[in-house]
């Protein structure tokens, strides 16, 4: 598999390569030269594969043999082990619940499916890797889960101070061993930056070997691909158009449904449903782009004012100038923006028409199938439930009431957790590093 930087295309690499080594030097991210258009067997027969199987169809059809047959099976086996069940909440709204793994949001699929790969890549290599993950709420956990106790392999999360619920925290910070967290006083955007410029810094070069868990890593978008082919196999309705709406922050969530759908899968529309900082929104709308800085909102791990995955979704769409490609863009994804007060009535009206509790990200898709289907009332909308409402019972339990949170969410709630306290200067990071 050859994956080419968005900011140089002849900058060109392996999937080694890319996973190890996130942030090509020309600052651009990695895409597949080639992705390919599944087997028609398979897209029209997805009911008899199982969502392992599914995952394993979709990736050695991008990876190809560079990952023998049988090791592939067995990495995705391993990282795939939950289910991605689909609610379906009326006739025209359904949900796709992406929490059933081990910290309880969707960030395990990406996490634990890169986890694995790394180790394979890393298994004959006699120097540790140290890597590095900034986070706005869920990645640093699911990291953590997919890299515990895992030998040569160090990992640092970057999370910002205070913007984190206390649940998401005791994530980040309960594991110990190989695990360290790091506690920013700043906001998301400038974790993001001090491991961007760690990762670019040649003094660290060479001393560390450093790897980016982040959603820019490519290891992470291709297996969010394969639930939306599972939330398709389990649609019951086929008949009108499909819409996905993705509760989005960094948007590799909808970044890696669009890959889906140039793979094949029949995804008609996507919306892009967002909280206050809606870049991608007022980009439809205008069409010029302007990141923004973070704002902080009840659905905090869409805190996000420059989406890192921004420029690869302008690559899957990429037309003969800017204009084009935003009209490209415009056709098939739509966007819509929430304010907290907004979002705060939308759980509580899931819950009173459909007694379903839905988490402050996953209520924002929610609104969001509801204005789409105004304006297109002949699809049947998929809204993503990117994470457990018990993660963020600060702003679910004055709405909703008390609720039992899941054994995995208690038993985090029950450690205490360490961190190291930080200034946001880069200068601080790099001598932590060093040290
Ligand atoms: C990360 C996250 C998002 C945003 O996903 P992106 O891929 O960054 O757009 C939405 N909801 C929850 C609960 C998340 O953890």
């Amino acid at each position: 598999m050859k994956l080419y930087s968005t900011n140089d295309k002849q900058n060109i690499v392996d999937l080694k390569e890319a996973v190890l080594n996130a942030f090509p030097v020309d600052k651009g991210l990695y895409m597949p030269c080639h992705i390919p258009t599944l087997p028609a067997e398979f897209l029209d027969n997805l009911s008899n594969y199982s969502f392992e199987e599914i995952g394993f169809q979709v990736s050695q059809n991008l990876i190809g043999d560079y990952i023998p047959e049988g090791d592939l099976y067995q990495l995705i086996s391993r990282a795939i082990n939950f289910p991605a069940p689909l609610v379906q909440l009326s006739e025209q709204i359904s949900t796709l619940e992406l929490w059933h793994g081990p910290t309880m949001a969707f960030k395990d699929f990406g996490a634990r499916f890169m986890a694995e790969l790394m180790s394979y890549f890393l298994k004959n290599e006699d120097r540790a890797t140290t890597i590095l993950v900034a986070t706005s709420g869920d990645t640093g956990g699911a990291v953590a889960a997919g890299f515990y106790d895992v030998p040569g392999i160090n990992v640092i999360i970057l999370y910002p101070s205070g913007k984190v619920s206390k649940l998401q925290e005791q994530q980040l910070t309960t594991w110990g061993k190989n695990i360290r967290a790091l506690e920013v006083e700043g906001v998301f955007d400038d974790c993001q930056r001090l491991v961007k410029t760690a990762f670019l810094d040649e003094d660290l070069k060479d001393k560390y070997s450093f790897s980016s868990a982040n959603s820019i890593n490519i290891a992470r978008l291709l297996p969010q691909s394969f639930y939306y082919f599972e939330g398709y196999k389990q649609l019951r309705d086929k008949s009108k158009p499909i819409a996905y709406v993705v509760p989005s922050g960094n948007y590799g969530n909808l970044t890696a449904g669009m890959l889906a759908k140039k793979m094949g899968l029949d995804i008609d529309k996507f919306v892009a449903a967002t909280n206050a900082n809606k870049t991608v929104p007022d980009y439809l709308s205008s069409g010029t782009y302007a990141a923004k800085p973070s704002i902080p909102t009840i659905s905090n791990a869409m805190d996000v004012g420059d989406p890192s995955n921004f420029p690869r979704m302008k690559a899957l769409y990429e037309g003969s100038d800017e204009g084009s490609t935003w009209n490209k863009l415009k056709d098939d994804l739509v966007g819509y923006s929430y304010t907290d007060g907004t979002n705060e009535k939308a759980v509580g009206q899931i819950k009173e028409d459909y007694d379903y509790l839905a988490d402050p990200h996953g209520a924002i898709g929610y609104l969001a199938c509801i204005d789409f289907l105004k304006d297109h009332p002949q699809y049947q909308t998929v809204f993503l439930e990117t994470a457990h409402p018990g993660k963020f019972l600060n702003v679910m339990e004055p709405i909703v009431g008390t609720f039992k949170l899941p054994q995995s969410l208690k038993a985090f709630s029950e450690k205490n957790g360490q961190s190291t306290l930080m200034d946001k200067s880069y200068n601080s990071f790099k001598e932590y590093l060093l040290s």
